[in-house]
Order: structure tokens, then sequence, then C-alpha cells
């Protein structure tokens, strides 16, 4: 099995909903992104599994419409709750839509804070 990780990071603004506790309020994280594309086999010629250029330009064209955002007011956080877990999911999602069938995406990993990280996996 061989893996290809890339990552990228973006500022966003979220208020965690049914939650009690200091999230509840209106705060801002710089959000890490690793995206991890993974398969059995490289490109006999290239040797590559996928081209580290389009995974992260996918994760790039993914996470632009949240950067610098108040992610509760962002579709589809403005009803799904904007918990590092489900922009994990959705990370994921947003990401193979745009890479087709060319890789697949096998992990999504969202950092809110150095220490804390959630992570996904298709
Ligand atoms: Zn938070």
């Amino acid at each position: 099995m061989f893996e290809v990780s890339v990552t990228q990071s973006f500022a966003a603004a979220h208020a965690l909903r049914h939650y009690k506790g200091k999230c509840e309020n209106l705060h801002g994280h710089n959000y890490r992104v690793e995206v991890t594309v993974a398969g059995e086999r490289v490109d006999p010629l290239t040797g590559m599994l996928a081209d580290f250029v389009e995974v992260k330009q996918a994760l790039r064209d993914a996470i632009e419409r949240l950067d610098h955002t108040n992610l509760n007011d962002t579709p589809p956080f403005d009803t799904l709750n904007p918990s590092a877990e489900n922009i994990a999911f959705y990370l994921c999602e947003q990401i193979q839509c745009r890479l087709e069938k060319r890789a697949n995406v096998a992990q999504v990993k969202v950092w809110e804070t150095d220490n804390c990280v959630a992570v996904y996996r298709p």
C-alpha cells in the first residue's frame, strides 16, 4: 500500500452548537488539514501514486471557501455543527469529488490546535 499526504492551513471562526463550555462561544482557529490518498500500485512510468500538485490543488480548492469565514455562516456548517470531525468529513467529500477517480482519499486530519486533531477515514 502506498500513501501520499499533503497539508494546508486555513483560518476560520466557529462556535459549537449543542455544546456547553468555552467552545460554544465564537472563537477562531488556524486549522491545519492533512489529506492522505492511498492505493496499491504506483504508475509504472512515473513511479507515483498521485501527483502532489494535484492533491494539493484539490485541498486548496476545498478549503478556499472556508478560509477567513465564520464557519457557522458558511454552508454546510450553517446547519451542520462545525466540529473538527465534521470539517474533516466535509473536506474528504469535497477533495474526493475534485480528484474523481484519479486518487482515493484514505484519510483527512483536521487540527484545531497543535494538540487536538480529528481524523476521518471514508
Ligand atoms: Zn474551536
